[in-house]
Formats: structure tokens, C-alpha cells, sequence
């Protein structure tokens, strides 16, 4: 079965970027079509902080993060064999799992009169004379859906369409991802309770905190190489982080998985920019398709929501998605150079966390240093 659609813009990808786009504009009286390609509710791999800049951005959504359940963070740790290092956030942070997040944002988006179609993947999106055209295929593979936009913007996260990869030869790709969900002992949730810790081992670093409903997150990253010497499984990589550091190991003490294998995801380009290299049509990137910053920074979702508030303003605007594009760079390109150089230290050599006990203060600086840039929200799209 074919169905044709035609809008004024068309959004791939139902994440924070995408969604939020798609109500922004919605209610500036577009015409929306969102392509998401999970039918149903789904968990994603993220660490599930949300930085403090996310607070506001969401709350123009008609969002409240802490009425949803979300937990909060004041503290940040960095252990690393023996070496502990504690610092308070500059500003308290937020926990909410990306299950809750991502089905909010898109309820929104519905309400806010955006066509959403769930359970289609977006295969081929190509411009022509007269605008863009965008094929998806339904999980089924028997329903087909085909749209003409006037206009395209790319929010597909961590999955490229096949004419429109990104590429960095800067980038940092060379790691694998994974995350599951534990119930901790009593005592060791009390202990966990409003802090993100950071811990580094041989080959990778993990995250741990508390997320709504008092389950613990541990999402770490590791180089290819450190998980192929593994057996690329995951029992061996928990028990090779858990031997590397004994607060992990204490922290995991009595706790239960709650689930049988984690989720996994890998090629993820840290350290990417969106660049146009010449002018031809491209569709506007969102999220991680305009920059992505590496994880242990916990700011991608904050630019996933910024970047999609940015684009709607200067779409409404009626600037280009080449400016667009430029102005992302612009923000983006120098704070993502500096925090890619940081997680590549902190996997080669992660003794280099001394460096944080004898200076905790650089703890809350590098935190600063990673945020999403506010002052430039308000100059470019006010
Ligand atoms: C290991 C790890 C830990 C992280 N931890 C944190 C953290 O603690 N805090 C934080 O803020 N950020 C974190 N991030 C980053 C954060 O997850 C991303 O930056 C954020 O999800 C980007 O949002 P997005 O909307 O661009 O993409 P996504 O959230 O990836 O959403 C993209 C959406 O597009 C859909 N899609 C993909 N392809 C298609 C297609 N062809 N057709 C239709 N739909 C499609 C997907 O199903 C998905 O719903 C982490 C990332 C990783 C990898």
C-alpha cells in the first residue's frame, strides 16, 4: 500500500531534535510531517543526564523534566583505579530516562498539530527543482509512505540516509557503546543519590547514576579493540571494569540487571560539526546529524533541543540552511574539538584524572567549558 503526503516541512527522525523542531514549527502554523521508525516506545543508549540548559529548552516546550520524575544531580565524580575526585555541579543537573523524554516530545508534537508517523524508517530523501521528496517503508515492508516537503530537515540521531552521511576525518569513531539498568543495593543507592559518577578504566569510561523509579544507568564506551580482546561480550567487559576499579565493583555489590544483555550501539563520530563544503541543496541537520559531543560531556540531548530551537528560528526567519549550518558550526566547532581531545586523554591515559584531585576546580570548569553556549541562544534567534 502507497500513501502520498505533502507538507511544508518534513522532519526525519522522532528524537529530542527532531520532535522539538517539529513543534516549533507547528506552532508557528507550518505544516508538519515527523518520520519515526520505532512504532513503540523504545530505550535508547545515553547516559540519560540532562544538563542544566535542557531545563529552560524544555520548559518552551510546555515541559517540566522534574514532573515527570526526573532525579536531580549536584555532584560530579571521577574515579579512576584509586584516584576520587568530587566536585558540586556549577548548576544542578537532571536524570530522566530517554523512554520518558522522547514519548513526552512526541505527544507534544501531535498535539501541537504535527502529522507524526510512527513505524516508518525514512529510506531516500532527495531534492529536486521543486523541493524534497522522502520515501519510508513501514517495519512491515508493506506499507509505503512517499512525502513532498518543501522543505527537509535531518534528525535521524546516530543513523545516516545513505545519500547524506556525515564525515569528519577529526572525528573520534573508534568506540563502542553500552548501557544497562541496575537495581543497587539500598546502600548503595543512598551513596549514588545526586551524583553522576565517572569512571575510567583500561580501554573506555563508564557512567553511573540514579534515574526516575531509583534504578542505577551505566553506560560506558569502549575502544573496539579493548572489547574484541573481550570476546565482544558483555560479561567480560563488566567483570574487566569492575576488576579495574573497586568503586564500580562496590557500587554494583548486591545489584540486579535488569536486563538479560545491554543495548549496544557503535561508530558514533565524537567531535563532528556540520560543514557545507559547497553550496549545494542540503537538507537542515539537527542533534547529532549537526554536531555530536563526546558522551561523558552528558550535553547531547542540550544540543539536540538547541540546535532544533536555532533551526526553527532562523527557518521562520528565512535564513539558509547553509547559514544555518555555518552558525552551528560557529558554536559548536571549537568546544567540540577541545572535549573530543579530553575523551581521547581519558581513554589513553587515564591516570591524567590526578590532575583533577590535585585541581578539583577543573572538574566545574570543564563542565562549564562543554555547555551548550547560552548567551548565542538568545543573539541568534531573538
Ligand atoms: C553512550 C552515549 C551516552 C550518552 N549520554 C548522554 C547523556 O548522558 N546526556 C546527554 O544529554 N546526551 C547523551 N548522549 C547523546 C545523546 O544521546 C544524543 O546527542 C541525542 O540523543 C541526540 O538527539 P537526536 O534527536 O539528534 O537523535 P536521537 O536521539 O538518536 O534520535 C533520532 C531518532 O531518529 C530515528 N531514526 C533514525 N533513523 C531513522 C530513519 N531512517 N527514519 C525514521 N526515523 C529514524 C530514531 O529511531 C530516533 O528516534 C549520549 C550518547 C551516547 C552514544
Amino acid at each position: 500500500m502507497m500513501a502520498s503526503l505533502h507538507c511544508d516541512a518534513m522532519v526525519a527522525g522522532g528524537g529530542p531534535s527532531g520532535s522539538s523542531l517539529a513543534i516549533r514549527l507547528a506552532r508557528s502554523g507550518r505544516r508538519v510531517i515527523l518520520i519515526e521508525r520505532c512504532r513503540e516506545p523504545q530505550h535508547k543508549v545515553c547516559g540519560e543526564f540532562l544538563s542544566p540548559e535542557t531545563v529552560p529548552l524544555l520548559s518552551e516546550l510546555g515541559i517540566d523534566a522534574k514532573e515527570l520524575g526526573a532525579r536531580c544531580i549536584r555532584r560530579v565524580r571521577l574515579i579512576a583505579r584509586d584516584v576520587f575526585a568530587e566536585a558540586e555541579l556549577p548548576e544542578p543537573a537532571l536524570s530522566l530516562t530517554r523512554i520518558t523524554l522522547d514519548e513526552v516530545l512526541l505527544r507534544r508534537a501531535q498535539c501541537a498539530g504535527v502529522s507524526l508517523m510512527r513505524g516508518y524508517n525514512v529510506e531516500s530523501l532527495e531534492h529536486a527543482s521543486d523541493g524534497w521528496y522522502a520515501s519510508a517503508v513501514a517495519s512491515s515492508r508493506q506499507e509505503h509512505l512517499s512525502v513532498f516537503a518543501d522543505d527537509a530537515f535531518l534528525a535521524t540521531g546516530k543513523h545516516d540516509l545513505r545519500a547524506w552521511q556525515r564525515t569528519s576525518a577529526k572525528a573520534q569513531s573508534g568506540l563502542v557503546a553500552m548501557k544497562m539498568y541496575f537495581t543497587l543495593s539500598p546502600r548503595q543507592q543512598a551513596e549514588l543519590e545526586e551524583n553522576i559518577e565517572l569512571i575510567l578504566y583500561p580501554g573506555g569510561y563508564a557512567g553511573l547514576q540514579l534515574v526516575e523509579g531509583g534504578c542505577a544507568n551505566l553506560c560506558t564506551l569502549t575502544t573496539r579493540e579493548k572489547l574484541r580482546s573481550l570476546g565482544n561480550q558483555w560479561h567480560p567487559l563488566l567483570e574487566h571494569m569492575m576488576h579495574s576499579s573497586r568503586h564500580l565493583a562496590l557500587r554494583l555489590s548486591g545489584a540486579t540487571p535488569l536486563e538479560s544483555r545491554p543495548l549496544a550501539l557503535s561508530s558514533i563520530p565524537y567531535g563532528y560539526t556540520v560543514e557545507d563544503v559547497d553550496m549545494a541543496p542540503t537538507p537542515w541537520r539537527l542533534g547529532d546529524q549537526a554536531a555530536v559531543i563526546p558522551s561523558f560531556c552528558g550535553g547531547g540531548v542540550a544540543i539536540a533541543l538547541h540546535t532544533a530551537r536555532i533551526a526553527a528560528g532562523m527557518y521562520l526567519a528565512g535564513s539558509t540552511q547553509h547559514d544555518y549550518h555555518a552558525e552551528i558550526r560557529r558554536q559548536f566547532e571549537q568546544r567540540l574539538y577541545y572535549s573530543t581531545l579530553l575523551s581521547r586523554l581519558m581513554i589513553a591515559v587515564p591516570g591524567a584524572v590526578q590532575a583533577v584531585r590535585l585541581w578539583p576546580a577543573l572538574i566545574s570548569s570543564i563542565f562549564t567549558a562543554t555547555r551548550v553556549p547560552g548567551s548565542s541562544i538568545h543573539a541568534v534567534v531573538n
